[in-house]
């Protein structure tokens, strides 16, 4: 009929709840975060409507998440008042994978089931919550059933979790006044999970600072008690903050499961008044190099939550995950106009550099700990020295690289200027796609002769901030493959080695026929003292672009 259909889930759902069903993941505790954090979304979500349209609230003002067990019945229902759901953004919301994180969690798994390793997927699940499929890793069968607020229809969305879900009309007798009520048919080895003891000790462990109040319903009839007051966790004093409240802040925010690598919590005060929580991931997350590249702060007025979108942080940043809450702007702005208000640039700027130098001072007192931060997200933060002229000197002092001197570590360019030989005037580069691989280039052997270092540059962002002419004290970036590499004035460290280069009459009648004899295929052909060992290499000309940068552009079609 028109109103009651069964409807197959996206291929992709149905291997993700698949592997929900059959997840050997020990932590299914998990999914309670997952809902209750849907919850609060939608609860905020409303609160936010509600501020051009009050009549959304009608007579229940008081937004709230309630958990209600039937320890009989075997069910966990987890209730909220927010703004709910109409049938097609039901349809749309619980039939497909919508959001990109779960988008290249699905691929993930898909490499690893090709490469033989089912596992990875169940330890997958643990690190990144994958949202509201995870209730499957504990139901047996799922009922939600919501209202959208200011609307009267109801309507029921039902599934199994194998293949298939139906969505039905539900009278309003039987709906929640507004919002949205999730209820778990708990299956067999789950029961735990509608239990007082289990429940609270979860949401105290996960979701003691969700904005919204938690109520927990011991079972049918009983009174509610109050499980969290959903005060917001950053509008309380740092010292009174525990590292553990953070951590499980960071999780609630992030829709992660890791520990963040670096808190940056400050208020700032004066011309603007606003206070910043922000994390940086202590893991990578899924979508990092996703094409829309869009930022994770979200932004607060007085502790209504406006928006996701509000760009608060550039775009080299985008692996941040936290919260800007803006004492300033009117409640009622539109988003729209928040994006261009001079005030939201100014928090920008606040919290931009708050981060960078926060990242600065965590390079200096923990190496070890930046150096895990430079590993995940150093790709990404290099993007801002051809993105942000203004924070360029900034962001190189952050930079880590591999060099031919690094060993296994890496070095900062401080260090490199530090080591500089007499006469050398330039910081030397190769660009390739795999760092051990280039170490062994020819074109390396007149530098290491003379003890030279050269940065060994293997993420595809580097070919675009080296050609964009940037110098690091005075000295520019050089790739080795490109020009005369003018090494003849920085002595080499065998001083009884023969100079490489003789200019005797044989090398010039050499070059004299390999000019003749490769005609129009190369530009010049020169004497060096790049190499020691090897006879010949390939370069790049003075002016033009990198050997490793003309690869780039060649295979991305420019
Ligand atoms: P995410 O929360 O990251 O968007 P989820 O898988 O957790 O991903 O949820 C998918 C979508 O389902 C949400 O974006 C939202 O649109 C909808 N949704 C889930 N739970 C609720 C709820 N309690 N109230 C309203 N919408 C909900
Ligand atoms: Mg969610």
């Amino acid at each position: 009929s028109e109103t009651f259909e069964s409807r197959p889930f996206e291929a992709d759902v149905s291997r993700l709840l698949h592997m929900m069903v059959h997840s050997v993941y020990s932590d299914r505790d998990v999914f309670l975060r997952e809902l209750i954090s849907n919850a609060a979304d939608a609860c905020e979500k409303l609160r936010y409507e509600a501020i051009t349209r009050p009549e959304l609230l009608g007579d229940e003002p008081g937004l709230a998440i309630t958990l209600s067990a039937d320890p009989e019945a075997g069910t966990l229902t987890i209730a909220d008042n927010g703004i709910g759901m109409s049938r097609d953004e039901m349809i749309e919301a619980l039939g497909t994978i919508a959001r990109s994180g779960t988008r290249s969690f699905i691929d993930r798994i898909a490499v690893a089931e090709g490469q033989g390793s089912g596992k990875e997927g169940a330890q997958l699940i643990g690190q990144f919550g994958v949202g509201f499929y995870s209730a499957f890793m504990v139901a047996a069968k799922v009922d939600v059933v919501s209202r959208r607020a200011g609307s009267d229809e109801a309507w029921l969305w039902s599934s199994d979790g194998k293949g298939e879900f139906s969505v039905a009309p539900v009278v309003l007798d039987e709906a929640p006044a507004r919002g949205t009520r999730v209820v778990l048919h708990l299956a067999d080895d789950a029961k735990t999970y509608a239990e007082r003891w289990t429940l609270e000790r979860i949401v105290k462990e996960q979701s003691g600072h969700v904005p919204v109040p938690i109520r927990f319903i011991e079972k049918p009839g009983a009174e509610a008690a109050a499980l969290s007051d959903g005060a917001a966790l950053w509008t309380r004093a740092k010292s009174e903050i525990t590292a553990q409240e953070y951590t499980d802040f960071y999780r609630s925010v992030a829709g992660q499961y890791d520990d963040p690598a670096l808190t940056v919590h400050f208020r700032a005060e004066g011309r603007h008044e606003y206070t910043a929580l922000a994390f940086v991931p202590g893991a990578r997350p899924f979508d990092l190099f996703d094409a829309d590249r869009k930022g994770r702060i979200k932004l607060y007025v007085k502790r209504v939550f406006i928006t996701d979108d509000a760009e608060l942080l550039p775009r080299y940043l985008r692996f941040v995950r936290g919260l800007v809450d803006s004492a300033d702007l009117p409640l009622n702005v539109s988003r729209e106009m928040i994006q261009d208000s001079p005030l939201l640039g100014a928090i920008r700027k606040g919290v931009t550099s708050r981060v960078l130098s926060d990242l600065a001072r965590l390079a200096e007192q923990d190496a070890e700990a930046f150096g895990k931060v430079w590993e995940n997200f150093g790709a990404v933060i290099k993007e801002g020295l051809y993105e942000d002229f203004e924070r360029r000197e900034q962001l190189l002092n952050l930079a880590r690289f591999k060099t031919t001197a690094s060993g296994e570590g890496t070095r900062s360019l401080k260090e490199y200027v530090a080591g500089l030989k007499e006469n050398q005037t330039a910081i030397y580069t190769i660009a390739g796609d795999d760092a051990a691989r280039i170490a062994n280039s020819p074109h390396l052997e007149g530098f290491r002769a003379r003890g030279i270092e050269v940065l060994l540059l293997a993420d595809p962002v580097d070919a675009f901030w080296v050609a964009s002419g940037l110098d690091y004290e005075g000295k520019p970036f050089r790739s080795v493959t490109q020009g005369s590499a003018d090494l003849g004035l920085i002595p080499l460290l065998d001083k009884d080695a023969p100079p490489s280069v003789e200019a005797s009459s044989e090398v010039s009648a050499l070059i004299t026929e390999m000019k003749d004899l490769l005609g129009a295929e190369v530009a010049d052909v020169r004497a060096s003292d790049r190499l020691t060992d090897s006879a010949v290499c390939l370069v790049a000309g003075e002016k033009g672009p990198d050997r490793q940068y003309e690869r780039f552009l060649a295979a991305s079609g420019r």
